[in-house]
């Protein structure tokens, strides 16, 4: 059964303009690589259509969704987190962001009529979109609509992780008194980076206490010690959860070279932590797995290659490390970018193999690390300090 992939190059309208960070090339530069790389070849790309109310209503207001209608003909003074340095008005925005939602909700569907075990919607993500308004980027909230739609179409436990360097903070808002949906975030610490949540004490509330869990790492934490703490805690949680699907945003602003924040993640991380969800999902999901992209800031030298990564772990067809840059695909990127710095190689040339937690070091990751153990695992039955749990 083939994965299904949605793209559709409509979905380079959700364009926040002018220099604005998230930058839709980066989805057409994924999208271009992957093809070059021959991992697209004979795979059908299912074009979306945009949300409708119903399915938006799931998780905003209406109060929002008419502000957002509204905002390119309105004033300065929209509210609802809208006209700011961070989610500027752009014309057409409602149709735009409703097509994001409406593929990772394609997504969603073929996997939940069975005619796909996994799939990938690489231009969704928008984790930070709150009930009432726009935050970080994002308008409305795909992640949290597809698995508020998932869970009235035969899904009862649902897993979603969450691997951008940001805290996913709107899916955990979304279902934070819900214990059907178990969400878990690794990102930078509050400390240290925008929005300032995500502390290992959010573990979600009343009969779901303890489906929320967040995991804040030190800034400056490698791959090693990203997969440390990922290891020490995501796959016991899923071996008592047992999913009938995972859910995972694949952000990959936690890249060392990412412009926007301090986790030093490399692109063979990136492609390490899509094996290991894979893995995941195989394990303790039934195989069901729906991946989306998320944020990314380095548009030519990480988001194409780690994203092009995803897209072949979803698809079965993995791309070696150290394949070569295809020219096709730098003399693309030349024409548009003439002084980018190109990458030679699908690799950065980094180490990723971790030690297994529990080794008796006590580095900042180690605090974390037993910090979310000590907040989460009694919920679930597990020992917070016995490694084999
Ligand atoms: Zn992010």
């Amino acid at each position: 059964m083939q994965p299904a992939v949605v793209w559709d190059p409509a979905l380079l309208g959700y364009d926040l303009g002018g220099d604005h960070p998230f930058n839709p090339v980066r989805l057409q530069l994924t999208i271009s690589l992957a093809t070059e790389l021959g991992v697209l070849d004979d795979v059908p790309l299912l074009v979306p259509e945009p949300a409708g109310d119903g399915e938006l209503l799931r998780i905003h207001s209406p109060e929002y969704l008419e502000a957002v209608r509204q905002a390119p003909m309105a004033g300065w003074d929209v509210g609802h987190g809208l006209g700011t340095a961070d989610n500027p008005v752009f014309s057409g925005m409602h149709d735009a962001t409703a097509l994001v939602v409406g593929s990772s909700l394609l997504a969603a569907q073929k996997i939940a009529t069975g005619e796909a075990r996994r799939a990938v919607n690489i231009a969704g993500g928008l984790h930070h979109a709150m009930r009432d308004h726009a935050a970080g980027f994002c308008v409305y909230n795909d992640c949290a609509v597809a698995i508020s739609w998932l869970l009235d179409h035969g899904f009862d436990r649902i897993a979603y992780v969450d691997t951008d360097v940001h805290h996913g903070d709107g899916v955990q808002a979304a279902f934070y008194d819900d214990p059907r949906v178990l969400t878990i975030s690794l990102h930078q610490h509050p400390f240290t980076l925008w929005p300032g949540t995500g502390y290992s004490g959010e573990a979600g509330a009343g009969e779901a206490e303890g489906s929320a869990v967040n995991i804040p790492l030190p800034p400056h934490t490698r791959d090693p010690g990203w997969l440390r703490a990922f290891h020490a805690i995501v796959p016991s949680l899923l071996a008592e959860f047992r999913p009938q699907i995972l859910v995972t945003q694949c952000g990959v602003d936690s890249h060392e070279e990412d412009p926007l924040a301090d986790l030093s993640l490399s692109v063979d991380g990136h492609r390490t932590i899509y094996t290991t969800l894979r893995g995941l999902a195989e394990q303790y999901a039934g195989g069901k797995w729906l991946a989306v992209g998320g944020g990314g800031y380095q548009l030519i030298r990480v988001v194409p290659r780690s994203w092009t990564h995803l897209l072949a772990t979803v698809l079965d067809r993995d791309v070696k490390p150290e394949t070569p840059i295809p020219p096709g695909w730098a003399d693309l990127v030349r024409k548009a970018a003439p002084n980018a710095e190109l990458p030679t190689a699908m690799t950065d040339g980094a180490e990723t193999a971790h030690q297994a937690w529990g080794d008796g070091a006590d580095d900042p990751v180690d605090i974390a690390i037993r910090d979310t153990r000590r907040a989460i695992f009694p919920l679930h039955g597990l020992d917070p300090d016995d490694p084999r749990d």
